[in-house]
């Protein structure tokens, strides 16, 4: 299982489903209602783009849910977490997911892939605050997703 806020799914993102699929028979990513901080998009658009962007994986569910990421791997009988790693800045705060992942649910496994050079510095927030200044997100997100920003922001696709 994929978990995360998506707000929204970027092509990083995307990448590390894509790689996940190489190792994994069935994947289910799950979009995390409480994000704790203000998300911009409802929990029903940030699902709605997921499941538009993996419209054609047929080996991927896409679900929401709140409270334990543990129960939520459980109900789908999943028993690996995969995450992405971009930077160094992100192994503290994994780390201390995976270890109360693994206290939580010992078995549940958390599995890392390395974010590909080309999204080591994609993040939602960094997309959002782009769009936020008209500049151009075109290929760091899905297209509905770039769709959704432009109608946001009011920057028109040509
Ligand atoms: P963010 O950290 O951008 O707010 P999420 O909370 O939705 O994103 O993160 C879900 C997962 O996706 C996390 O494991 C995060 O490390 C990973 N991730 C996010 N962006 C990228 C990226 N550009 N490359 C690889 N992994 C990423």
């Amino acid at each position: 299982m994929c978990p995360g806020s998506f707000d929204p799914i970027t092509s990083g993102h995307l990448d590390i489903v894509e790689r996940a699929l190489s190792l994994f028979d069935r994947l289910v990513i799950g979009v995390a209602d409480d994000v704790g901080k203000e998300s911009l998009f409802s929990l029903e658009t940030r699902v709605a783009l997921v499941r538009g962007a993996v419209a054609d994986k047929a080996e991927v569910t896409v679900d929401s849910f709140s409270g334990l990421l543990v129960e939520f791997a459980r109900r789908h009988g999943a028993t690996v977490i995969v995450k992405g790693l971009r930077a160094v800045s992100d192994f503290e705060h994994e780390w201390q997911m995976a270890q109360f992942n693994r206290r939580l649910g010992p078995e549940v496994e958390t599995v890392f892939i390395m974010a590909s050079h080309q999204y080591t510095f994609l993040s939602s927030s960094l997309v959002k605050e782009i769009a936020a200044y008209g500049g151009d997100i075109e290929g760091l997100v899905p297209i509905q997703v770039e769709k959704e920003l432009s109608q946001l922001y009011g920057r028109q696709k040509s």
